[in-house]
């Protein structure tokens, strides 16, 4: 059916005279479709209508003439503005004097064209438009960029069935429309509400709000359907946090049908069965689980020497430090670029400049780099840089956190907190296990007892009590659980004994001015030594 805009196509459906309509919400080269935006609210805002489908469809242009045209007579360029947009490099350098000339749509331009009769006039639109309308084709795939592809939005008044069971579940997306506070903060804050459950957001656009000068109204998609519980958690605490938020509809993910779509997100733990045996148990995995990092096996039966500072504290200071734990046969390089710190006076950390140094120590070493996250906002970053991320003993059950590392992909070395009882510390690692991280290390590295003597104590207990009922491969740092320098090498020790896979421990080229954790860090020779005991040599 014949319409000269959007606001037609959502007359004809909403009026009973088409079944259904198709908007055109964005191309890849031009950006938004700002003219289908800003109907959005007043289409779909009601739920009168529905919409079903987002489609992506190639888009290919030519420049159609009167048969007989030289490209050298032509002096205006009649299309939708749009298609205009698409088809400007090619204008503009060969057709740098022409008129370009809005219509309402590419075919409608080429038939204006045709009508006309002018040879001074061509118009861009697809190629068959010109057998249609008798013209001929001075050139062909005009677009500025041969991915050009135009993503629509399909809709009906009825709600789309639900799919029959045991179909594979389909894909969904979901749009929304945010109207925010103006208060610093508040778009970020929405968006997290998204973010921190792992919902992918796919795409964001704002529109001015035309009565209020320098407000906006954000449209935010993102993956899933409004009844999956993520998705029903996320806009709860968005709805929570907004001036008003419009759920626009949910509709099926554009899938051409050449590659299987892949599985929708699965809901989190708590809406799933709880299993028989938990993920962390032995009986999940008899014979033990290994985590690869950079070919360094951790859980076989070589035991894998991960060492370095405490901090970061510069880059000469960590180059010194892991080129000599690596020439003595460490197999990890450590270091804190984020650190949790007692008092917040004290030293913090370089951040991303101190992971940067971590990445460059690899660069020479060769040496896997593990390092400490201290929040889930900060896991994007930190997974960037690092092989192995650290979640320390004052974060071990930051559930957020937890969860976040479970959804990073990256193997996580998760330490038990100071104040943690085993029951606990395994609950923890099966929050990441059960977001769908297998890589999971145990670091036992020391509780707070009575004792005072020490720093903590290191629970052997825990050490082989863990390797009895967790497959999962259980290492200790005797540093933080000694914090006295003489006693490290023989706890690293005896972890080995109880059955740890490996030992984690602090070591600073010149300790007495370490920045954190000097006291307990061994000294690049003391290190060596504990290297050549534990390697037998
Ligand atoms: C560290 O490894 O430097 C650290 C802060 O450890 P923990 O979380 O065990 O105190
Ligand atoms: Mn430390």
């Amino acid at each position: 059916m014949p319409c000269r805009d959007v606001r037609q196509v959502v007359a004809a459906v909403r009026e009973g005279r088409a079944d259904a309509g198709c908007l055109p919400i964005e191309n890849s080269l031009f950006g938004s479709v700002t003219a289908t935006y800003d109907l959005l609210h007043e289409a779909f805002g009601d739920g009168a209508l529905h919409l079903s489908d987002e489609i992506l469809l190639p888009v290919f242009h030519a420049l159609l003439a009167m048969p007989g045209t030289e490209l050298s007579e032509v002096r205006r360029v009649l299309s939708h503005p749009v298609a205009l947009g698409q088809c400007r490099i090619w204008l503009e350098s060969h057709l740098p004097q022409a008129e370009l000339v809005s219509e309402w749509d590419t075919a409608g331009s080429a038939e204006i064209v045709a009508r006309r009769g002018r040879r001074d006039q061509a118009a861009v639109a697809p190629l068959g438009a010109g057998g249609t309308y008798g013209l001929t084709a001075l050139a062909e795939r005009i677009e500025d960029d041969p991915s050009n592809q135009t993503r629509f939005l399909t809709f009906t008044r009825e709600p789309a069935l639900a799919a029959p069971a045991g179909e594979a579940p389909v894909r969904r997306k979901t749009s929304l429309l945010l109207w925010l506070p103006h208060k610093p903060g508040m778009l970020a804050a929405a968006l997290q509400a998204f973010a921190s459950r792992g919902i992918n957001l796919t795409s964001l656009q704002s529109r001015p709000e035309r009565t209020a000068p320098w407000t906006y109204r954000f449209y935010v998609d993102v993956e899933g359907a409004p009844d999956e519980p993520r998705l029903a958690e996320a806009m709860e605490a968005t709805e929570a946090l907004v001036t008003k938020v419009v759920v626009l509809g949910s509709y099926r993910e554009w899938n051409d049908g050449t590659a299987p779509s892949a599985a929708p997100t699965p809901p989190p733990a708590h809406h799933r069965p709880r299993p028989d045996f938990p993920l962390y148990d032995r009986r999940q995995r008899p014979e033990g689980t290994t985590v690869v990092v950079g070919g360094v096996v951790v859980g076989g039966d070589r035991p894998v020497l991960i060492a370095g500072p405490c901090s970061v504290e510069g880059e000469e200071m960590l180059l010194e430090a892991a080129e000599s734990v690596a020439a003595s046969g460490a197999d990890m390089l450590r270091g804190g670029a984020y650190k949790p710190r007692t008092s917040p006076y004290d030293f913090q950390g370089l951040g991303v400049r101190g992971l940067k140094f971590l990445a460059e120590a690899r660069e020479r070493t060769g040496l896997p780099v593990v390092t400490e996250v201290l929040s889930w906002e900060e896991v994007p970053v930190v997974a960037r840089y690092a092989d192995v991320l650290q979640i320390g003993a004052r974060n071990m059950q930051n559930f957020a956190l937890l969860r976040a590392a479970g959804r990073s992909g990256k193997p996580i070395l998760l330490k038990r907190g100071g104040g943690a009882t085993i029951e606990e510390w395994l609950n923890a690692a099966e929050y990441i296990l059960a977001d769908g991280n297998e890589q999971v290390i145990l670091c036992e590295r020391g509780i707070r007892t009575f004792e005072r003597a020490t720093r903590h104590t290191l629970d052997l207990n825990g050490v082989a009590l863990v390797r009895e009922r967790s497959h999962l491969p259980v290492i200790v740092d005797p540093s933080h659980a000694a914090g006295i320098r003489s006693i490290v090498t023989p706890l690293a020790l005896a972890g080995l004994a109880a059955g740890a896979h490996g030992v984690l421990v602090e070591v600073h080229p010149n300790p007495e001015v370490a920045l954190s954790d000097g006291a307990q860090s061994l000294d690049l020779a003391g290190f060596a030594a504990l290297a050549r005991t534990v390697r037998g040599g």
